[in-house]
């Protein structure tokens, strides 16, 4: 077993004063020395911190002892260190922001929820349009076979994208799916509500579809990106299969990098060959621009000192 365990979860529940509960929340957890990222909003929480298991432990017992939390749902992983470099606990307006005019409580309308086993065997049906309920660079290193490509950079631009594109699909059977399930708790309650009429989602999300014993991931082809350090997690446990392409020179890849040039930073999926070839960078102008920055920094600090002197 390994030392350390990493926490994924939400709670879709009313919260009283959200920057008092988030401020109070910070300081348990930094007590408690876990690591991480939690939102809090009137709607509910959402989170994934990292810690030891002990830590972990006695943050999941500890919410589990507020009625609000009483059944709150951990995904566990584990873990050979800490995911996250820093505890951070955010007001927010939602908890996954989906900015519609008029929002959705998951209590009240949302999907039909499946099992992995339910989901899985819905997928190998020939008449379910399959909905990937994350972002287009999530889809990029993996995603269920068959399933459609979203043309979203964020959440909040579903309901456009949706609108235009996927109204044709308003009699079909639709199923939808996210990495640990909160997304598609919103997204399926507004498919409901734009009129489309058999609506069902992964309970639990993809990181639950691949640890179901009997399921063992298949279907799922790449892996699944997540929001740590780690940036992807596998999750078909019989087949791997590489969907993603270098950035560089299309070559099968799942792995991301960020840019090394810090101005840009933009997260690519890159090859090892590339990676070493091109330094990191996104492109020759970032190594090019970064070359100057420095060139720019070592004469600004000379010529500081020499002022100074
Ligand atoms: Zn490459
Ligand atoms: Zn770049």
């Amino acid at each position: 077993m390994k030392p350390y365990r990493i926490l994924l979860y939400y709670k879709y529940v009313h919260i009283e004063n959200p920057a008092e509960f988030a401020e109070e929340h910070l300081k348990f957890c930094q007590d408690l020395g876990l690591k991480g990222r939690i939102l809090i909003a009137e709607e509910g929480i959402n989170g994934t911190v990292s810690g030891t298991i002990e830590q972990t432990q006695t943050y999941m017992d500890t919410m589990h002892q507020d009625p609000r939390f009483a059944d709150m749902w951990f995904k566990i992983d584990e873990a050979d260190g800490h995911a996250f470099k820093k505890m951070k606990v955010k007001v927010k307006k939602e908890i996954v922001r989906l900015d519609l005019e008029e929002d959705i409580d998951p209590n009240q309308l949302s999907g039909k929820r499946l099992s992995p086993k339910e989901f899985y065997e819905a997928l190998q049906r020939d008449d379910v349009i399959v909905i990937d309920g994350r972002n287009d660079y999530e889809y990029d290193i993996g995603h269920f076979r068959n399933a459609i490509r979203p043309e979203v950079k964020a959440f909040r631009e579903f309901p456009e994208w949706i609108r235009k594109n996927l109204s044709q699909y308003k009699d079909k059977k639709i199923l939808t799916y996210c990495t640990g399930g909160i997304r598609c708790e919103k997204l399926s309650g507004f498919l409901l509500r734009e009129g489309f009429k058999d609506v069902s989602q992964l309970e639990g999300g993809i990181v639950t579809y691949g640890k179901d014993p009997e399921v063992r991931g298949k279907l799922f082809d790449g892996k699944c990106y997540v929001f740590d350090e780690r940036i992807s997690v596998p999750i078909n446990q019989e087949e791997n299969v590489i969907v993603g392409k270098c950035y560089h020179c299309g070559k099968p890849e799942d792995r991301y990098i960020n840019c090394a040039y810090d101005m840009c930073h933009k997260q690519h999926i890159c090859c090892p060959e590339c990676e070493e070839k091109f330094k990191g960078y996104c492109s020759v102008e970032c190594e090019e621009h970064d070359r100057a920055h420095v060139k720019e920094k070592v004469v600004t600090h000379a010529t500081s000192g020499a002022i100074r002197g």
